[in-house]
């Protein structure tokens, strides 16, 4: 048995969202069902749409950064009740006996995580993950996060992917008070590594191909704004930054960034998920500076994340739209025309 739902999404990769109906299991022993008010747009939500890292399985319903009110659990869920404001994520299973999963890394399970849209379902056999744009999902309750009280429920949903994909690679690479720490790419998930790399006490540098950004990147907690176009200015930052976040959700050109590092400094991609550029092993090797990567942060981190936004007030900026204006706001995300997040009223799909 499956229960009919309200979704919007996509048939193919030249398609654009639209009205479709799509099925959710019953609630198992282990499930917690929610009603869906909120839905952040994420640009992986863009790329996997249109097929843009290769094997999308459509239709594709994206959306995983749900918010949503809990009616009904299933007999094992004691975390859970019905009425609680809760979140779900990228991540909504995973073996839970692995090595990574015991770990707390669950994105890393060895089996293979099972993601909120475009995986396997392991509960309806040949079918893919449908996520958040859409009336509401059933999740296994390891998978359910709390959202602090005094949060806005719009402005907490982007938390549950641009939050723990900036805060994972901050709390990772240990970033501290003082560190001059630079974030590239003003748009979902910068504007959250602005927050929190300020909330962290670091002097925080917004690093943009958008001068019409900075004064709002002053706003979100940056201390400087640098304009990456600009060699004069990029050239008075080289060899200062202690962190680097790389944001930039498409291929680049990553020696101009690389030469912003100090000696023994990080720069952590988390945005191009695709081929790089080539780069000069010359601009790490003078310095012994390194590139790493990062993939969203398990459920307990996610958890942490979300208790630190409520205990310093940290939501999102959002542009709260209606369902029907996704399209036009895909558009806006890839000419990084976002300030800084969409998030979709999900009551305007009832
Ligand atoms: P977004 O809202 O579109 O923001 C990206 C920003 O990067 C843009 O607003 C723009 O900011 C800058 N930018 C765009 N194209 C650029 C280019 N060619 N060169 C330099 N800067 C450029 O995207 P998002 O939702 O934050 O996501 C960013 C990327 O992270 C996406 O690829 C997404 O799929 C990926 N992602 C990864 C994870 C993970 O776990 N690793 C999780 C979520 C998302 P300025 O105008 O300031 O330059
Ligand atoms: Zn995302």
């Amino acid at each position: 048995m499956t229960i009919t739902t309200k979704a919007y999404g996509v048939q193919s990769e030249k398609d654009n969202l639209k009205p479709m109906d799509i099925q959710r299991r019953e609630v198992g022993d282990d499930d917690v069902k929610l009603d869906i008010t909120y839905c952040g747009v994420c640009h992986s939500d863009i790329h996997t749409a249109r097929n843009e890292w290769g094997g999308s399985k459509y239709p594709v319903v994206p959306g995983h950064e749900i918010i949503g009110h809990v009616t009904a659990v299933g007999k094992n869920v004691k975390n859970f009740k019905i009425g609680d404001v809760v979140g779900v994520g990228c991540l909504v299973d995973s073996c839970q006996e692995c090595a990574q999963c015991k770990n707390n890394m669950e994105q890393f399970c060895e089996k293979g995580a099972t993601f909120t849209y475009n995986s396997a379902d392991k509960h309806l056999k040949g079918k893919q993950t449908f996520g958040g744009y859409s009336t509401s999902v059933v999740v296994n309750k390891e998978f359910v996060l709390n959202i602090p009280k005094n949060l806005d429920e719009a402005g907490a949903a982007p938390l549950l992917c641009a939050g723990i994909t900036t805060w994972s690679p901050l709390r990772h690479w240990k970033v501290k008070k003082g560190d001059k720490v630079g974030v590239i790419g003003l748009g979902g998930l910068g504007h959250m590594g602005v927050k929190f790399a300020n909330a962290l006490g670091a002097h925080v540098v917004m690093i943009t191909t958008s001068p019409s950004k900075a004064a709002d990147a002053k706003k979100l907690g940056a201390h400087e704004v640098l304009i990456s176009k600009n060699d004069a200015e990029m050239a008075k930052h080289k060899g200062t930054f202690d962190f680097i976040l790389n944001t930039i959700p498409v291929g680049h050109k990553m020696d101009p960034y690389l030469s912003l590092l100090k000696v023994d400094a990080t720069m952590v991609l988390v945005g191009a998920v695709e081929p790089l550029e080539p780069f000069h092993g010359g601009g790490i090797i003078s310095g012994r500076k390194r590139i790493a990567g990062s993939l969203i942060g398990g459920i307990k981190e996610t958890q942490e994340m979300l208790d630190f936004c409520g205990k310093h007030n940290i939501v999102s900026d959002i542009e709260l739209i209606d369902i029907k204006d996704i399209n036009t706001a895909y558009d806006r995300v890839v000419k990084a025309d976002v300030k800084y997040r969409f998030v979709i009223d999900m009551a305007s799909l009832k």
